[in-house]
């Protein structure tokens, strides 16, 4: 599955937030409900109305929503590249994960201690990015005596690695995360980029968590955050994890009318997942039948077997063709039958990339 990696400075809201996340009413409503997988790892379903519209037309018993990760990631401090607070762990994490979400503190509060003693986050963007740049560095310069050599050799791997990491390297060395390059790199590019696994080469989301007041409107601090973000080509959220954590501990008509007395339109947290979606690229398509309507999710630009794979890998394996209907239509028409009768619903082969909110049926040999 898809991971989130949850990081900031100690004391900006990343626990609460993290707890917020996983005990809201998506998680519990979903038949998966959230489910610790470690101590720190979480599993959100992801809000998606169209999950209703389909189990109305299908009639389904149950309905099933997609789910992505979020891990707390706790233990960073300034010198955490030099292996300070939890530095060593801590940078180890965010390796695994495939997208970092990154909490600013944007709510001023006398009773909650900074570490650096004042509210600054882009200041505090920047310590958390130089701690990640600094770790970056060590691990190119290590990499890169190595790979020159065999490129020298004429070693076809290495002379295709070794352009990305020079690129890389004279970010850095600039004081730039590498993330720069996903902004404009050719797609035969990306793996090899990927490959390098570097943290700063993650994309990115920043959190601006807000006092409960600040909420709807947002206040100087997170205009200052959107402004660094725009520069970076990353995404901002506002949240109040303040409100969060109240949220999550309400009923859906509770949360609503508390939602609506703070001139909010739905918890934050929805808006918190939808971005962590869109920042990981990923879109879905859904299964529908009597028994239960299902979201899956796949990364934008899979093909119809490797879509089919997610279910199960038998049904990659075996696979013969998907029957697709576009979301719109099965609604609108009614259902499988109906769009079938429309010739709404297309055979597809295994060239076929799965467009986002694609109705599917697999056939596959056993
Ligand atoms: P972490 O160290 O980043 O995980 O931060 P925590 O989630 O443990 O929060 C640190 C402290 O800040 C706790 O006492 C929280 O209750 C408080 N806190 C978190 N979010 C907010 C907020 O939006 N407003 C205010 N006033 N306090 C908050």
């Amino acid at each position: 599955g898809f991971k989130c990696g949850i990081v900031g400075l100690p004391n900006v809201g990343k626990s609460t937030l993290f707890n917020a996340l996983t005990k809201t009413a998506a998680a519990q409503a979903a038949n998966y409900p959230f489910c610790t997988i470690e101590p720190n790892t979480g599993e959100v379903a992801v809000p998606d109305p169209r999950m209703k519209a389909i189990a109305a037309v299908a009639k389904s018993q149950n309905i099933i929503p997609t789910r992505i990760s979020f891990v707390d990631i706790a233990g960073l401090v300034r010198g955490a590249s030099k292996g300070e607070g939890l530095g060593n762990q801590f940078l180890a994490n965010i390796r695994e994960v495939d997208a970092i979400v990154h909490v600013l503190r944007c709510f001023e509060d006398d009773d909650i201690t900074h570490v650096e003693g004042r509210i600054d986050p882009v200041s505090d963007a920047e310590t958390v990015e130089t701690e990640l740049m600094l770790s970056d560095l060590e691990s190119i310069e290590r990499r890169i005596v190595q790979i020159r050599k065999r490129a020298t050799g004429k070693d076809k791997e290495a002379t295709t690695v070794l352009p990305m990491m020079e690129k890389s390297l004279e970010l850095l060395q600039a004081g730039k995360p590498v993330r720069i390059l996903l902004k404009d790199i050719a797609p035969e590019d990306l793996p090899i980029l990927q490959e390098l696994n570097l943290l700063t080469s993650k994309p990115v989301l920043y959190v601006c968590n807000v006092a409960e007041s600040d909420a709807a409107t947002g206040n100087a601090h997170t205009e200052t955050v959107a402004k660094m973000a725009a520069e970076q080509g990353a995404e901002t959220v506002t949240i109040s994890a303040a409100i969060e954590a109240e949220v999550a501990q309400l009923s859906d008509e509770e949360a609503k009318e508390f939602l609506d007395a703070l001139s909010l339109e739905e918890p934050g947290l929805d808006r918190l997942i939808r971005a962590g979606y869109k920042l990981l690229d990923l879109i879905t398509y859904f299964t529908a039948g009597p028994k239960e309507t299902r979201a899956w999710t796949i990364q934008r630009g899979t093909k119809a077997p490797q879509a089919a794979g997610v279910i199960h890998t038998d049904f990659e394996r075996g696979f013969i063709r998907a029957q697709t209907i576009a979301y719109n239509d099965y609604v609108t028409l009614g259902g499988e039958v109906a769009a079938k009768e429309a010739g709404k619903a297309r055979d597809e082969g295994k060239e076929y990339v799965v467009q986002d909110g694609d109705v599917m049926l697999f056939r596959f040999n056993t």
